[in-house]
């Protein structure tokens, strides 16, 4: 299977790891430059996108993996993830960035109070067999997407039914909101998986 790396600087590493292992891939916990030679996808875990924008800058990670991204490398974002594969971030820390390569503008902690967390089927789009069980932790939305930009699912607000973009995919970049790496479904990592051939 194909070589994929998990950025471990903080979050749930743990959990995506044993998805991708589920779904036939090797996994390399990524936390230096030199971590990233040979990888046919990435993964970047939900968590706290501050406290991982902070560790790649002091690492150093930070310039080589926006590199990588930019010389085509598959990438999986969920939530913080999402947050990172982001080119514009709206309600982030004042001197917060993000690694960008998704035409997308995210709002972090998007959904509010009231709605912090919950949980919501969804279909998705590229997921065959029924709909998504997905799990919102404090997560963001996609709140404008280029023309590039796939969206795969989206939920609807309790408060007025508007619906904001939860999925998104752009060639080999996937981002969702939510977290498949706390469920026992499979389907969007193996989703993933298919942008990752082995080089
Ligand atoms: N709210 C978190 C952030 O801003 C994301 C939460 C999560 O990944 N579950 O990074």
């Amino acid at each position: 299977g194909p070589l994929v790396g998990v950025l471990a600087l903080q979050g749930d590493v743990v959990d995506h790891e044993r998805a991708l292992t589920a779904c036939g891939a090797t996994t390399r916990r990524v936390r230096r430059a030199a971590e990233l030679a040979g990888l046919d996808g990435l993964v970047l875990p939900g968590g706290e996108s501050t406290a991982i924008d902070t560790l790649a800058r002091v690492t150093g990670l930070r310039g080589p993996l926006r590199a990588a991204l930019a010389a085509g490398l598959p990438a999986y974002g969920s939530c913080a993830g999402m947050i990172l594969l982001a080119a514009e971030l709206l309600d982030g820390r004042p001197d917060q960035q993000t690694f960008g390569g998704l035409d997308v503008a995210v709002r972090r902690n998007a959904f509010g109070r009231q709605t912090d967390s919950f949980e919501a089927d969804l279909d998705v789009c590229g997921v065959p067999g029924g709909p998504v069980h997905a799990v919102f932790i404090r997560a963001p939305w996609v709140e404008r997407s280029g023309p590039s930009v796939e969206v795969l699912a989206s939920v609807a607000l309790p408060a007025d039914g508007t619906t904001r973009a939860v999925a998104v995919r752009q060639g080999v970049l996937m981002a969702t909101s939510f977290h498949p790496e706390a469920t026992a479904d499979r389907r969007l990592h193996a989703l993933f998986l298919e942008s990752c051939v082995r080089r």
